[in-house]
């Protein structure tokens, strides 16, 4: 990164199903986007191939036009072109009405995304590219090694190399083992990550070519001093001012008391992997601690959806001025809650990397994890990993717990409270 170019330029085609901001739905899409704009940085070509979707926000794509049509299989593909956060993007509209259903997931996905690798290789092939480097990730784009390797690097599709990413190995394992075996270079988004997912029968006879590579954020992206879904802008110099001022906007915007009480964030997928019982059992505790607890987050199963709506009524009656649950995905008040909180809570069963502990230092909010995969390499614990923190060269950062119940969750948000 800062425009240091180490080896000749190459050309690199990322197939993915998400790219944030325009659609994005955990932190594969955040990762997609911030890579391209790193490589870019680098000096080599990075062009993103993705599916048009109905519930695309196009006011973020610059640019936005219609280039060609071609047909796979019957059906007419229309492709469109333009700029996302400086980043070159194709978008592949088939024109059955396969991603025009109103979400990125949920509706027939391996057959949609299959047949989305399909065209985006056809894609490839009909304009007479020739990439070096094929980037596909997690299940939803693994098709791509194999049919790139079985079908297309015969049809004359230049000699490019395969790279698959696992953001998370949970999602659609069939296929990752699959991706693993046709890849020519296989990564993941953490260090950690990859030694905890390294017997897995997927993965271990595949170690040789399998890399765990943390993920980062893109600092222009997530920027404080940079960021219009703030009060007032800050860096470390005036962090102070910037976050009180945040804070006070949050807790108007949310009805919570104006008072200033430690104040704990949650920003999350509401799923099993992500900790749903020690997220309750921490908003109690800190209710308990005099805090006030904001969660922003959605769940996709109806039925966890449906506890955190009974929760929050409950919750909102008994402590209403101190606690809100909001249950949607609503990326500006993401970056407010970023910004007004004290403390950013993940505890996750599993975190492949985690980008919200990541996001949450870039505001000043300090993380409060569980010691697992991506969190344990990013966050040091101030009573427990000087050491560790040391060896990179770095200070430790926040608090962390073991273990997988309501003493540990209570071991690092007693202390973070405490300090506060
Ligand atoms: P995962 O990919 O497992 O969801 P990550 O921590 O890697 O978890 O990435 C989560 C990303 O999604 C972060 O950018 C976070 O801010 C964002 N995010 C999660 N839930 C919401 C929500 N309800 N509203 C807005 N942004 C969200």
């Amino acid at each position: 990164y800062g425009g240091v170019m180490k080896e000749p330029p190459m050309h690199i085609v990322h197939i993915a199903v998400e790219m944030a901001p325009i659609a994005k739905v955990g932190g594969l899409g955040d990762v997609v986007t911030s890579l391209s704009r790193a490589v870019q940085d680098l000096g080599h070509t990075v062009n993103i191939i993705l599916p048009k979707y109905d519930c695309m926000n196009l006011s973020n794509v610059k640019d936005f036009h219609y280039t060609r049509s071609f047909f796979w299989s019957g059906t007419e593909i229309k492709v469109w072109f333009g700029r996302v956060e400086g980043l070159s993007v194709y978008f592949l509209e088939p024109q059955d009405g396969k991603f025009s259903v109103g979400c990125i997931y949920g509706r027939n996905d391996a057959e949609r995304f299959g047949f989305f690798c399909h065209v985006a290789l056809e894609y490839l092939l009909q304009t007479g590219s020739h990439p070096d480097i094929l980037h596909c990730h997690d299940w939803s784009s693994a098709p791509v090694a194999w049919l790139f390797k079985e079908h297309y690097k015969q049809y004359g599709l230049s000699s490019a190399r395969v790279v698959f990413t696992i953001h998370n190995l949970e999602f659609g394992a069939h296929f990752i083992g699959k991706a693993m075996t046709y890849s020519d270079m296989a990564t993941t988004v953490s260090h950690t990550y990859s030694k905890e997912v390294s017997g897995n029968p997927l993965i271990s006879p595949h170690l040789h070519k399998f890399h765990g590579i943390l993920n980062g954020i893109d600092p222009d992206i997530w920027d404080p001093y940079n960021d219009n879904f703030i009060p007032v802008n800050y860096t470390s110099e005036n962090v102070v001012e910037g976050k009180k001022a945040a804070k006070i906007t949050l807790q108007q915007k949310l009805g919570l008391s104006q008072s200033d009480q430690p104040l704990v964030g949650i920003i999350t997928r509401l799923t099993v992997q992500k900790g749903i019982h020690l997220i309750k059992h921490a908003i109690w505790r800190t209710i308990e601690r005099h805090g006030q607890v904001v969660l922003l987050g959605s769940a996709p199963d109806p039925r966890i959806q449906n506890e955190f709506v009974n929760l929050s009524n409950q919750l909102h009656s008994s402590h209403g001025d101190c606690v809100r649950l909001c249950l949607t995905y609503d990326e500006p008040l993401s970056h407010l809650i970023y910004a007004g909180s004290d403390f950013i809570l993940v505890p996750s069963l599993f975190e492949p990397c985690g980008l919200t502990q990541l996001i949450a230092m870039r505001y000043g909010a300090i993380p409060v994890v569980r010691r697992t995969g991506g969190l344990y390499d990013t966050v040091f614990d101030v009573d427990n990993d000087k050491d560790r923190a040391q060896i990179q060269g770095l200070e430790p950062n926040g608090f962390s717990f073991e273990g997988a119940d309501s003493s540990g969750v209570d071991y690092a948000l007693n202390r973070a409270i405490s300090a506060w």
